[in-house]
């Protein structure tokens, strides 16, 4: 049986792929699996980048349960089944007028995938999914199922949780009122960008921009949310097809493999590449303008730094990659996050600006991540969970305050291992029986 995550990076033979179709069912193939020393991975949507499902034993999907548990538009208390795919989410919602307050790039991802590595979107005054999080169930390899919030320990450490602390089987969020979004583009030189940025994401609900290095000009997306009755001009289908879809990702994608086959088609692309993106003005409602379709498959790594030395890191970053001579033709990806109180989140405990480095998925990718990932690291990063990075135990203990309660919550949940692999032994100090080694 052959498994392959979206950029293609991750590739394995597990020796099943189960498919529960309820929550007992899910709790006693994880009872059966520990009673027989088998390992199992829980898997969503397979859109993380890192090999934290890799696994030649058990893949764990919960395709099955997928939808909505419960919805209270007055609260906004939202409890969905956690294999349900971000995208199907705004539809569940409609009925109720609820709406998640932010959202990534793309929206293919499951909601418990996205929750266990801390995926986020951008903005000053949002955290990503996790920080939403209220209310988990999850299911144990002693074959409980528990339901955990507020103040237990289990419930902190699975808000972001890896897939090691049990498999998500229902995710309870914070919604808000459905809002709609005007997202307007700019292109920009770049200096303006870096000394106006922080100002300017204080004042947007949200903003990000794109800057191919090496380049004097980065594109600069800004959303605003209104729930007024204001008309939306969403983006007509014409530009829909021959932005987002022709030039955004047939062409581009076109010059991706041409430039990974003659290194010295890099730079021009860079140049055209910041112009196909340059300026447009939409709105819509918010589940169809925080995404966007990603067809071209890249490889990624991002890393959060607190929020103070924007400036440095962007500017080092791109100086690093230039300087490394890799013929990137991606552009880095800049944005921002509140502070949340997850263990692990990215953004724990400090805003956060998020920088994010692609190539092309049929480039090599290890030049690159060696190039800048000091720079990160000198800077404090944390890196994203579901994003190629190569720190283990040793540095993440030095930059999560909560790293040994999470072990130990860890190894309370599961104590032989059950849901380990080897990344996510290297990633936790977690001995060969599943113990926590000091
Ligand atoms: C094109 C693209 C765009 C992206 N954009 C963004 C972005 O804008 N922002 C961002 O932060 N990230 C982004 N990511 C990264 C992505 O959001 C994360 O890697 C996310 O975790 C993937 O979710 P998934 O459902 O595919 O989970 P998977 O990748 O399949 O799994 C991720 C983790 O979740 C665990 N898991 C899955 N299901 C369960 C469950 N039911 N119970 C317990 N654990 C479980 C797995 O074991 C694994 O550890 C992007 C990735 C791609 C490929």
């Amino acid at each position: 049986m052959k498994w392959r995550n979206w950029s293609g990076a991750v590739r394995i033979s597990p020796a099943e792929i189960a498919k529960p179709q309820t929550e007992v069912e899910v709790a006693s193939i994880l009872r059966a699996a520990a009673e027989r020393g088998r390992r199992v991975r829980p898997v969503g949507a397979g859109h993380s980048f890192t090999p934290l499902v890799a696994t030649d034993d058990m893949l764990l999907s919960l395709e099955k349960l997928s939808g909505l548990v419960s919805a209270n538009p007055f609260t906004g208390d939202v409890t969905l089944l956690g294999g349900t795919r971000i995208r199907d989410i705004a539809g569940l919602l409609a009925p109720f007028g609820l709406a998640l307050p932010n959202m990534g790039d793309i929206d293919a991802q499951t909601i418990a995938g996205a929750i266990s590595t801390g995926t986020h979107g951008t903005g000053l005054g949002f955290t990503g999914y996790s920080g939403i999080v209220t209310g988990l169930r999850l299911a144990l390899p002693d074959g409980s199922v528990r339901e955990r919030s507020d103040n237990d320990e289990t419930f902190q450490a699975a808000r972001v949780g890896l897939g090691v602390m049990g498999v998500v089987t229902a995710v309870s969020l914070r919604c808000v009122p459905a809002f709609n979004l005007e997202c307007v583009e700019t292109t920009e030189p770049i200096e303006h960008v870096l000394d106006s940025y922080l100002e300017r994401s204080r004042a947007a609900d949200h903003l990000e921009f794109f800057w191919f290095p090496g380049t004097p000009r980065a594109t600069v997306k800004q959303l605003r949310q209104f729930r007024d009755s204001d008309p939306v001009s969403p983006m007509t289908r014409a530009d829909r097809l021959v932005n987002r879809e022709f030039l955004g990702n047939v062409v581009f994608g076109a010059m991706d493999a041409a430039a990974s086959r003659v290194g010295a088609l890099a730079r021009p692309i860079r140049g055209i590449g910041s112009r196909l993106m340059a300026g447009r003005t939409y709105s819509d409602a918010s589940h169809r303008v925080f995404v966007a379709p990603r067809r071209v498959r890249f490889r990624e790594t991002e890393y959060a730094m607190p929020l103070e030395i924007f400036g440095e890191v962007v500017r080092e970053v791109e100086r690093a990659i230039v300087a490394s001579g890799e013929q990137v033709t991606f552009p880095m990806e800049v944005r921002t996050a509140a502070a949340d109180d997850t263990w692990l989140g990215s953004a724990s405990g400090r805003e956060s600006v998020y920088v994010a480095v692609h190539r092309y998925h049929r480039e090599r990718f290890a030049p690159l991540l060696a190039a800048v990932e000091p720079v990160f690291r000198a800077y404090v990063g944390r890196p994203h969970w579901g994003k190629e990075h190569t720190l283990t135990a040793d540095r993440l203990a030095q930059l999560y305050p909560r790293f040994e309660d999470f072990c130990a919550a860890r190894a309370a949940v599961d104590p032989d291992g059950v849901l380990l692999n080897e990344h996510t032994r290297a990633l936790l100090r977690a001995g060969a029986l599943g113990s926590v080694v000091d």
